[in-house]
């Protein structure tokens, strides 16, 4: 245990963010640099070491929490590194990025504020790469096997990674024009700067991983013809399909899928553009969507200067305690303050778009609301309620329906589809045609990054067995998993 009185001399601390008036002025990450080194082993020193680590079992990749946090706690940085990586391939992604289910899972949470895990494991390894203590780990030999990844999110990296260490030659197809998937053009640069997917490109492309941007499997290169040329393929294409909101006036200019929207804002990033070309900027905005990419939106819009910021949920306000229905350790549905939200704007609950209405040029200028509530499970319009809100731009952040079924992906390779509209899988995540993978969204439906890298590590694993009859790669999860609800 790091210090078997931590928990009794200090209480949580968490990352300092920087002042919003400095923040919304750039597109850095929020986080004051610096700020938790000086506070992360004494941090680490509030883990108990528990008999049974609930965490484990919170994380979906099964992270080893204790035993890092007692060598950040001992300030021994290289072989907290070494734990960490032993079961995440990229934790500075989740490290910044993941909604943390350890923590809601930590048995000090039960009646203290739990231990700041996901900030421990940003530090321990921002301070490996700051050592350059993060080395590519070419494989000592090749199989003479090769496997085609088709995807190059986080789902797809981590399987090209496990299965380049394990000797096979790999290659990931990406149709967009760079690496990353949603965590280079869905995530904004302010939650994670992209230098860290570009340090870890590296890190892929000295371990021997090709990458080929530009490329659609389905429209450039057939399944049959990647078939003949690789001996396994994984399919780690996402979820990629935006639910609609099929209201009257939707067809109007003004209004956009979020991932038309935050790509450009990413894409300006990337030097590609000087201003965007869908823009927030002097304009109402309305994000529909309480959720994460909800939330991303409002941060870009605030950056980009709109006049206005409104967030509309159709679910009622989620509580800030725990409900009785969703005891410790499971993963609890809270009301978050996100530091987009932090940074201003409206968020309205138990709301539901009827209409929108435009200008005589064909451009948005208001969005239609009522309020609802549920009446017999059913979320039902409440009459009198009606209102309208100015909208100048519109973001739909309502979720995604499931991966792209219309490049001829999962015709050519005559994929079957399980009842939610996913990729089906079997126990080793191989689908109904042999020698095919599915890791990620793409398989599991809209998920987190920490569930596409476990679901990455595990088809690794069952394309190993299947290239080779056994395989020594780990397998974090079962295709079915869904631990502690998230
Ligand atoms: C805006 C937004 C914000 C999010 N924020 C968070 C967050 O803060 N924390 C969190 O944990 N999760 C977050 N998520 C969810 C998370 O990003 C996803 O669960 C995760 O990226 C899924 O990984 P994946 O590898 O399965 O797919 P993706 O990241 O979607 O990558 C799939 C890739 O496959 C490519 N592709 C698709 N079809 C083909 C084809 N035929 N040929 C070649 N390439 C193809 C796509 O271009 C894409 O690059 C967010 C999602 C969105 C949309
Ligand atoms: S990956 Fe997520 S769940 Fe796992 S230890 Fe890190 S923050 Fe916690």
């Amino acid at each position: 245990m790091a210090d078997p009185k931590g928990f009794l001399n200090h209480g949580r601390e968490v990352a300092q963010t920087r002042p919003v008036g400095e923040r919304v002025r750039d597109w850095n990450e929020v986080y004051v640099p610096g700020s938790l080194l000086p506070i992360i082993s004494k941090q680490a020193s509030r883990c108990m070491d528990c008999g049974i680590p609930f965490c484990h079992q919170g994380c979906p990749l099964g992270n080893l929490i204790p035993e890092w946090n007692d060598f950040a706690y001992r300030e021994d940085w290289s072989a907290a590194s070494e734990r960490l990586h032993a079961t995440n391939n990229f934790p500075e992604f989740t490290g910044r990025l993941c909604p943390a289910p350890c923590e809601s899972a930590c048995v000090l949470g039960i009646n203290q504020p739990a231990v700041t895990i996901k900030n421990v494991e940003v530090s321990i390894i921002d301070k490996a790469w700051d050592a350059n203590d993060v080395k590519p780990q070419a494989p000592e030999r090749l199989s003479g096997k090769t496997v085609a990844v088709i995807g190059s999110g986080p789902a797809g990296l981590a399987a090209a990674q496990q299965l380049t260490r394990a000797g096979h030659t790999v290659a990931v197809y990406e149709r967009a024009d760079r690496i990353g998937g949603l965590l280079r053009y869905g995530i904004p640069e302010f939650k994670m700067e992209k230098r860290h997917i570009n340090r870890r490109i590296e890190q892929m492309r000295a371990e021997g991983t090709k990458f080929r941007t530009g490329v659609e499997i389905g429209r450039d290169i057939d399944a049959a013809k990647l078939r003949k040329r690789y001996d396994a393929v994984v399919i780690a294409a996402g979820a990629t399909i935006s639910r609609d909101l099929p209201v009257p006036g939707r067809e109007l200019n003004g209004i956009h899928f979020a991932m038309e929207y935050l790509p450009l804002a990413n894409k300006v990033q990337e030097g590609d553009f000087v201003a965007p070309p869908i823009t927030a900027e002097g304009k109402h905005v309305v994000v529909i969507g309480g959720g994460d990419t909800g939330a991303d939106c409002v941060g870009t819009a605030h950056r980009q200067g709109a006049a206005s910021v409104t967030q509309l949920e159709i679910m009622p306000r989620p509580g800030e305690e725990r409900n009785a229905n969703q005891p410790w350790p499971t993963f609890p549905m809270l009301y978050k303050v996100t530091s987009a939200h932090e940074e201003g704007g409206e968020r309205v609950y138990s709301v539901s778009t009827t209409h929108f209405e435009g200008d005589e040029d064909g451009n948005v200028q208001f969005l239609h609301l009522t309020e609802v509530e549920f009446i017999d499970g059913k979320l039902t319009p409440k009459p009198g309620t009606e209102r309208k809100i100015p909208a100048q731009l519109v973001t739909l952040a309502m979720g995604f329906t499931g991966t792209d079924r219309e490049n001829g992906l999962v015709d050519q390779f005559s994929l079957e589809l399980d009842e939610r509209g996913n990729v089906a899988r079997d126990g080793d995540f191989q689908t109904n045609v042999p020698g095919v993978f599915v890791a990620g969204d793409a398989g599991r439906g809209q998920s987190l990054i920490v569930w596409a890298i476990a679901e990455g590590r595990s088809a690794a694993r069952g394309v190993d067995r299947f290239l080779t009859g056994a395989s020594d790669l780990p397998s974090p999860i079962r295709p079915t998993d869904r631990s502690l609800m998230v």
